[in-house]
């Protein structure tokens, strides 16, 4: 099924002449209602007309997270704060919080384009879908719910927390689908691992999974354990919420609604646009937002266009997923490392949790990566039985690290469930040498 056809599956000649339209409107919007960005384009001597198609988009100026930061709370925001009825907030994983205003018309586009999500994830109304998402100023909880009601199936907001509570409701009711991280969705298999309720006893089909990088071996891991699908959503606060791209039932990438959020990859250093199929930042510009409108804005998220056209018949643009964001990239005596890849190893072996740290310290003046992982239960009192056992997983543990990443990292095993849980967003970095 497919939510809307007209704009989910337009032939690309269409579509560009309707983002060319839409970016034109939207420069002169901002040009008239947000200094900051007149402010720019004079600057570049650039005019709103100068802007008439798509591919004019590259004469405009990118806007970062610091210029968010730099006008909080509501200095970029467009439309007058009589047409604001909502405001959220980024999860600050990175910093401080910004500030997004959003219109009725803005809270309208996003729940359409979450019923789109839904729906390409195969949810319709006979669905019971439970929002697990943090509710509040994270556009997680509501930006999934508005999506739910949309389309018609039933929402139960859940919201973080309150995990056992949460599964026998999900049992009890017959839940079908969950929106909800991929690290909560582990915490909750565990939760009901614990109370006994065996997935059998569930009727959950699909989990809508984003707010946080996550890996194959991590799809696997959680539909084993919950017995559903897992599909990617993707999202951001800056430029909406979840909902900004999604997955069909192809699993090939994630759809993204362009006809609304316009995508660019580029090269993080140079600035210079990348063609398609290369890894780069991915950038976004709204073409249609009231509240606060981006042009431009770099996400630090890290990820491909993919070329060629998706089975499923729709025909907007997809992105790989996410690999890490360019400010998670670490840099260890020279070499880059992203959290993901940790994670594909780490999960890639049967004797460890999905639960892990990176540690990197310097010291004397060289750089030290230590990866804590945590022991599955059955491994780890098979491991107690054995001497010369939990050395030799270490080592076999370093071994494949060390391939991957191409530097040594030390490894710590750690007893099952003394890793921190994480319920909504997890920190799996402890960066140590920023400190000094
Ligand atoms: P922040 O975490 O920057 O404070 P948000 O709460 O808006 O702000 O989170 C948006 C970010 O979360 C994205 O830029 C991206 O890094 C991450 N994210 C969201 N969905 C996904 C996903 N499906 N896969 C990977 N990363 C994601
Ligand atoms: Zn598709």
């Amino acid at each position: 099924m497919i939510w809307n056809r007209n704009k989910e599956c337009m032939s690309r000649d269409e579509m560009s002449a309707l983002q060319g339209k839409r970016l034109h409107k939207v420069v002169e919007y901002v040009y008239h209602n947000v200094p900051f960005y007149r402010d720019k384009m004079q600057q570049l001597g650039l005019i709103p007309d100068d802007i008439q198609t798509i591919e004019d988009i590259t004469k405009l100026p990118f806007t970062t997270k610091k210029d968010l930061r730099d006008n909080y709370p509501f200095g970029l925001q467009a439309a007058p704060q009589s047409e604001i009825v909502r405001i959220h907030a980024s999860s600050g994983t990175t910093g401080n919080a910004t500030i997004v205003g959003y219109t009725r018309k803005d809270i309208a586009i996003w729940s359409e384009c979450m019923s789109r999500c839904l729906t390409a994830y195969g949810v319709t109304r006979d669905d019971i879908f439970s929002v697990s998402y943090g509710y509040g100023l994270f556009t997680g909880g509501l930006g999934a719910h508005y999506g739910v009601e949309n389309m018609g199936a039933t929402v139960v907001p859940a919201s973080t927390g309150n995990t056992e509570k949460h599964a026998k409701l999900i049992r009890d009711l017959g839940i079908t689908g969950i929106a909800c991280t991929p690290s909560y969705a582990l915490y909750l298999a565990e939760t009901i691992d614990r109370m006994g309720i065996k997935k059998e006893d569930l009727k959950l089909k699909v989990g809508a999974f984003g707010a946080e990088p996550w890996t194959e071996n991590m799809r696997k891991e959680i539909q084993e354990r919950l017995g559903l699908k897992g599909y990617n959503l993707y999202g951001l606060s800056e430029v909406m919420g979840p909902c900004v791209s999604y997955e069909c039932k192809c699993q090939h990438g994630s759809h993204i609604c362009e006809d609304h959020f316009y995508p660019e990859i580029i090269n993080p250093v140079t600035l210079e646009p990348l063609p398609k199929g290369q890894t780069g930042e991915l950038v976004f510009t709204t073409l249609t937002k009231e509240g606060m409108p981006v042009l431009r804005y770099r996400t630090r998220d890290l990820c491909a266009l993919m070329e060629g056209e998706c089975e499923c018949g729709r025909t907007a643009v997809r992105m790989t997923s996410i690999k890490g964001r360019s400010d998670d990239m670490l840099i260890i005596r020279g070499i880059n490392v992203f959290p993901s890849q940790v994670e594909s190893v780490v999960l890639s072996m049967e004797e460890f949790a999905p639960r892990y740290m990176l540690i990197v310290d310097r010291v004397n003046n060289l750089d030290t990566l230590t990866v804590q992982v945590e022991i599955r239960q059955e491994y780890f009192e098979k491991a107690l039985d054995t001497i010369g056992e939990i050395d030799a997983l270490e080592k076999k543990l370093a071994r494949k690290l060390q391939n991957v990443l191409s530097i040594s990292a030390k490894v710590q095993l750690k007893e099952p469930n003394t890793i921190e849980r994480s319920q909504g967003k997890s920190a799996r970095v402890i960066d140590k040498r920023v400190l000094k």
